[in-house]
């Protein structure tokens, strides 16, 4: 059998080389690969069938079977044995070809005499390109030798098709990679419209030369890469400072061993003598991870190809010398577009960005809570895009529904900049509104503020008009961090937020972690409900050191002005005590010391959990704000997990039975004559808001960007009409959102 011998393949692949240097068309070079092929291979047929859209293969070269069949054969995804090959990215290995499940036979070709078939996948780290084929008369099963040769080839086509090598004047017959529009849905996580091109987080590493001519170069060169990658990941995780039990070190450990694994730098190095470079030897083996990792469903399985993905591609950087950093211009009107980003990272990109476009993600993660901060359109699990986008594409990001179009045709194009167009037409005439109240016509006054949780959001509280901050959650300076922030890096940023809100009252939420929020330097506890576990004031309660340290950094920035503290998650007064005791102290400890105070110290509890709804008046009495949190708050009262997809947008806000959830936390506040506001994300809902107010909640806290909308509509209506349409509604049993919705579209 040929192929055996490490120089046969060597041979083989020069020749690939050669016919990629030449002059010619692509349909000649095509043509002479498979004729290569087959004569290494000493089969009758070597066939290239290349993708033509995202499900159909077409047979686009041949040696062997008939030349009619040539870009007329087709195949869908999954269909007969190369359908298969394409479809989950394996080899199909059989002495008996048409005895095989799922063979189909294709007449036109004259395949019929053939009996035994080898077809391995071309692709190249998440893209599918294609299958290559070989056939023979002879009924004979190929060796793993012949196996392992072939996937060598189909890795070297892979490079050459990236290169372009199979493009030009076959033009639209042949699939053009990165070149069709594509669109991707995914998730919303972050309202808005943006136009722009593509930025790649991490940039395709190009493999320039796929072809290793020194075979005992080749493999130094990988393995200075390896001893390279070796010391990096030990320092990565040196610097991450992780205790060593747990979970997390476990993973981590992991990771290590993959970088230290003989067998991977062994089969790389086996690449390398077949006569790949170091490189292509390097992506050889993660793009088998890659269609692995496509197909593995244990958990356990997935992350350890996952891990192998990544050191797969810091080698690669490593061995290319082309880094995040490729000299490449960031385009005007970046969108980024990575698989996930941390939030330090997408900070230090900051307000640059038009738009943000990961693969996966989650709504909660810090990614997004960033990205929301920095205002910017958000999509989450975008299929495959950091496979499909190249850096320069045009994309349109829309968070609103959570579409991408990469590449899009001029008609999408224009339809998208209309609505572009619309929203910076109403953002407009919500500028306008900026400094009115936002009063009813029958005079009734509604608070509107803002949520924050960054520096970066600051700026927002002039533009938007918001007469506070009625929510910062303090968490988010602790989750862009590598290690927990000393006392007197918040007590510097807590004035700095003071000192940016200009006198508005600004409420600062304590540490809200654990749950969804993780903290990097943390020790993960492996909790079966995370939601319902150990977070927040909990948290705080149990390790008293970071919510002293806390409240000592609020009461020194806030000397000589008034200092507003709400605590996060409190399931019972008990908890409440507890926290404002421990703030008591603080104080008289800073009173001791000489230091100078806060001027006026008011102590609120976040409502988050239906518990809280029916605490006794003494409770209510004890606080001097309430505020509901209606994200979490709604979760718990409809058991529906505010981050799983299939449930979160199941029940309404305002059917009968939350809205008399409402009704009983308002009554109690009233009773107490305490404040009660309402910052969760339904307040910057129109619809959510106005119902609000009408129940008699009068301050709203939201994302500076629906201060506007809900501005707007407040002041267009009557709250005692509305109340009055709310009130039917319920006493009639039909939907209050319907009979809301009627009422606002009659302005
Ligand atoms: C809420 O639960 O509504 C809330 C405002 O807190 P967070 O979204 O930070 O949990
Ligand atoms: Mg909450």
């Amino acid at each position: 059998m040929a192929l055996r011998k490490d120089s046969d393949s060597r041979r083989l692949l020069r020749r690939l080389r050669d016919t990629l240097a030449a002059p010619g068309g692509s349909q000649d070079r095509l043509d002479q690969i498979t004729h290569h092929i087959a004569d290494s291979m000493a089969t009758e047929v070597c066939s290239i069938y290349l993708f033509r859209d995202a499900d159909t293969l077409e047979l686009s070269a041949t040696e062997g079977l008939k030349a009619a069949a040539v870009h007329k054969t087709r195949l869908r995804l999954g269909e007969g044995l190369v359908g298969r090959v394409a479809r989950t990215g394996r080899h199909v290995n059989t002495a008996n070809a048409p005895a095989e499940p799922g063979f189909r036979f294709m007449p036109e070709t004259g395949e019929e005499v053939y009996s035994s078939f080898l077809g391995v996948p071309i692709q190249r780290v998440g893209d599918k390109l294609g299958v290559l084929v070989v056939q023979s008369r002879e009924a004979r099963q190929f060796t793993e030798d012949d196996v392992y040769g072939l996937e060598v080839v189909a890795m070297v086509l892979a490079e050459m098709a990236e290169l372009g090598a199979f493009l030009g004047n076959l033009d639209e017959r042949m699939p053009q990679a990165h070149r069709f529009p594509s669109m991707f849905r995914g998730t919303g996580a972050q309202e808005g419209a943006a136009e722009g091109r593509v930025w790649l987080h991490e940039p395709r590493v190009v493999v320039a030369n796929p072809v290793g001519d020194d075979p005992v170069r080749e493999k130094k060169r990988l393995l200075e890469g390896v001893e390279t990658l070796r010391s990096r990941v030990n320092k990565l995780l040196a610097d991450a400072d992780m205790s060593d039990e747990g979970d997390h070190a476990q993973v981590l450990e992991a990771y290590r061993m993959f970088a230290h694994s003989r067998s991977w730098l062994k089969r790389m190095e086996e690449d390398i003598d077949l006569g790949l470079s170091a490189e292509a030897a390097v992506e050889k083996e993660q793009s088998q991870a890659r269609a692995r990792l496509e197909m593995a469903a244990d958990p356990y399985l997935r992350d350890r190809l996952h891990d192998l993905d990544d050191l797969s591609n810091r080698l690669l950087r490593i061995l290319t010398g082309q880094g995040s950093d490729t000299g490449a211009e960031m385009p005007e009107n970046p969108i980024l577009v990575a698989r996930n980003i941390g939030p330090a990272e997408l900070l230090d990109y900051g307000r640059k960005l038009k738009g943000v476009v990961l693969e996966e993600g989650s709504v909660g993660s810090h990614a997004a809570i960033v990205a929301r901060a920095l205002a910017i359109p958000l999509v989450i699990h975008a299929g495959r895009i950091t496979s499909e986008a190249l850096n320069g594409d045009a994309i349109l990001v829309d968070g609103d529904v959570g579409v991408v179009h990469l590449r899009p045709e001029d008609s999408v194009a224009a339809a998208f900049r209309d609505k572009i167009a619309m929203q910076a037409e109403a953002q407009k005439r919500y500028a306008g509104l900026r400094d009115l109240p936002a009063t009813t016509l029958c005079g009734t006054k509604i608070e509107l503020h803002m949520n924050a949780g960054l520096m970066a959001d600051l700026p927002s509280m002039e533009s938007s008009g918001a007469e506070g901050v009625g929510l910062f959650r303090t968490e988010l300076q602790f989750l862009t961090r590598t290690r927990v922030p000393r006392r007197s890096e918040l007590a510097a940023l807590y004035t700095r937020v003071m000192d940016a809100a200009n006198g508005r009252p600004v409420v600062f939420r304590t540490l809200d972690i654990g749950s969804d929020k993780v903290l990097p330097y943390m020790k993960p506890q492996d909790e079966p409900n995370p939601a319902m576990g150990w977070r927040a004031i909990r948290v705080g309660l149990d390790k008293r050191g970071v919510l002293r340290m806390q409240l000592q950094a609020l009461i020194r920035a806030a000397v000589g002005r008034p200092l507003h503290v709400m605590f996060p998650f409190v399931a019972e007064p008990g908890e409440f005590e507890a926290a404002q005791k421990m703030l008591m102290e603080e104080i008289a400890r800073e009173q001791r010391l000489g230091r100078g105070l806060p001027l006026d110290i008011r102590v609120g509890t976040m409502l988050e959990t239906p518990s809280l709804a029916f605490a006794p008046l003494s409770f209510f009495r004890a606080c001097d704000f309430v505020s509901i949190g209606g994200n979490d708050l709604k979760q718990f009262f409809f058991a529906a997990d505010r981050e799983n997809e299939l449930v979160r947008r199941r029940y309404d806000t305002l059917s009968e039975p939350f809205l008399s959830l409402l009704d009983q936390i308002i009554a109690r506040c009233a009773e107490a004559d305490v404040p009660l506001s309402f910052c969760g994300e339904d307040a910057g809902r129109p619809v959510e808001a106005l119902t609000f107010a009408a129940l008699g909640i009068r301050r709203l806290s939201m994302r500076p960007a629906s201060i506007g909308p809900v501005k707007h509509l407040i002041r267009q209506i009557s709250l005692e009409e509305l109340r009055d349409v709310v009130d039917n509604a319920r006493a009639t049993a039909q939907p209050v959102r319907r009979a809301v919705t009627e009422f606002l579209a009659q302005l």
